[in-house]
């Protein structure tokens, strides 16, 4: 295993997704806090386990769809699922990025090129800042520039997937919301608090396929995923 929990060889299927651990999952301000509990137990006498889930659409690994921020904006419902499931998608290897350090569209160069050429409409920002999670430091990430976010639109991308928690930046004293208003306002979805984005560069993929499908949540402007990656075009 490597520092980042990443096994050395490459597996057949990447899990991309935190592990919901009661009291270790960082939530936005005012946000609940997840929490799963036994409601019956076989090791109470119940005929069965199930368990009681306090959650919210932001908790852990998410999608935030247009409705997060646009009144008019498509729930969570209501996307576009071939974005979602099975989609080809490009990563950008930012690990050089540092604390509150912007992402400009020179940093992209790469990346915009292949998207262009095989019309790919998922990147996924590799930042490296999964490493925090739950650390606080955690929202101290580096954060997308809102013209890079218009011209990813621009140039074809609709999923915009990071390993932090906002594309935008987050100080002690405000949450920016700018790049959050110019992709979803354009009818894109942002994936939020992905992990292990490391391994898909490092094992070297040529291809990657993604999945990062929502609960059919109606009218909600968000849902918890399971995001998973795997090499290869379908
Ligand atoms: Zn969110």
């Amino acid at each position: 295993m490597t520092p980042n929990g990443i096994p050395q060889s490459s597996p057949e299927i990447v899990d991309l997704t935190h592990a919901l651990i009661p009291g270790e999952v960082p939530a936005c301000a005012g946000h609940p806090c997840y929490n799963a509990s036994l409601s019956f137990g076989i090791s109470k006498g119940d005929f069965a386990n199930v368990h009681t889930l306090t959650l919210g659409t932001h908790t852990g690994t998410h999608i935030d769809a247009p409705y997060h921020f646009f009144m008019d904006g498509a729930t969570v419902d209501r996307i576009d699922l071939s974005l979602l499931s099975a989609a080809s998608a490009v990563v950008a290897d930012l690990r050089t990025k540092a604390f509150h350090e912007c992402i400009v569209w020179d940093d992209l160069q790469t990346a915009a090129e292949e998207i262009e050429a095989r019309h790919v409409r998922v990147l996924l920002l590799c930042t490296g800042w999964s490493r925090n999670w739950n650390k606080p430091n955690y929202s101290k990430h580096p954060f997308l520039d809102p013209d890079a976010a218009r011209r990813l639109f621009e140039l074809g991308v609709r999923v915009i997937g990071l390993d932090t928690m906002s594309p935008d930046k987050v100080t002690d004293e405000e949450e920016t919301a700018d790049v959050h208003r110019i992709f979803l306002g354009s009818g894109g979805i942002i994936v939020e608090n992905l992990t292990h984005l490391e391994a898909l560069i490092d094992y070297g993929w040529k291809h990657i396929t993604v999945s990062l499908l929502p609960l059919n949540l109606a009218g909600c402007d968000g849902s918890p995923i399971r995001a998973v990656a795997w090499e290869g075009t379908q």
